[in-house]
């Protein structure tokens, strides 16, 4: 089993989905300078420097832990016949479009609780603290809030039954969706909203990195916005250049090593 997933993982991660999301990230960074969404206002050499090191301590945990782990915890999940949708008499392609969308719901879930328990906030600040936001905050993410989501999405991949493919195609579109809500991309008005009726936009994911309480606690969604319209916390209509992106009690660049040890020193307000 264990080869199997690697075998699998290997196929379609690292042979196919992240030369595709290496793509998207490129793409986007070159366009998200020439079409600003908001102005930013710290230099980007820093943020760059700071975002690389952060960014180059949490892929390996995701690549090497959190992946394996969910498609593990999927596979096992089907040899033993355990997970809701491996219940359900309805099409393969039916119960994967579903497993799909589970797990974009688990990841709402995930994200609130961020949000919720001060605990969590601890490591997910480390992410909100980013005084402009681009492509390049997409995965600053401290290797602390990835090692607790091991367990938490592991085991929600083997309670909905999803297969190991699907979770590593959710995986390759989570990692693209997030990209692209990150960006600081302008995209024409008239495409924006058609798209912000489906799936987050760079707009929408601004508000969620707002200074303002009541906007951070909104937009939660990875891929969909579904999920913040059915809990209630979808937030439309900020205007982005009314927007101080961060959390209001760090204003001042942090380098990787103080990101690093910020879940330990800095309490949440
Ligand atoms: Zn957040």
């Amino acid at each position: 089993m264990k080869q199997n997933t690697a075998r699998l993982t290997r196929r379609l991660y690292d042979f196919r989905g992240s030369p595709l999301i290496a793509l998207a990230v490129g793409v986007l960074f070159v366009l998200e300078k020439r079409y600003a969404l908001r102005k930013q206002k710290m230099p980007l050499p820093d943020r760059l420097k700071t975002n690389a090191a952060i960014v180059s301590t949490a892929v390996p945990v995701l690549r090497l832990i959190l992946i394996p782990a969910m498609v593990r915890a999927a596979a096992w999940g089907q040899k033993n016949s355990i997970g809701l949708l491996q219940h359900l008499k309805a099409p393969q392609l039916l119960k994967d479009t579903l497993a799909f969308a589970a797990l974009d719901w688990t990841n709402y879930i995930w994200h609130r609780l961020n949000h919720r328990w001060p605990l969590m906030w601890r490591f997910h600040q480390v992410h909100h603290t980013d005084l402009d936001m681009d492509v390049t905050t997409a995965l600053r993410f401290h290797i602390g809030e990835l090692f607790t989501s091991v367990p938490f999405k592991a085991g929600l991949v083997l309670l909905f039954g999803a297969s190991p493919r699907t979770t590593l195609i959710y995986e390759v579109f989570f990692e693209l969706a997030n990209n692209f809500h990150h960006s600081n991309l302008r995209l024409p008005e008239q495409a924006d909203r058609q798209l912000a009726s489906v799936i987050v936009t760079p707009r929408m994911h601004g508000i969620h990195h707002s200074v303002v309480e009541e906007e951070t606690n909104s937009n939660y969604s990875v891929i969909f916005n579904l999920w913040d319209r059915l809990h209630g916390t979808l937030k439309l209509n900020v205007p982005q250049d009314s927007i101080t992106i961060g959390v209001p009690y760090v204003r001042k660049h942090q380098p990787a090593d103080q990101l690093l040890t910020m879940p330990f020193n800095v309490a949440p307000a």
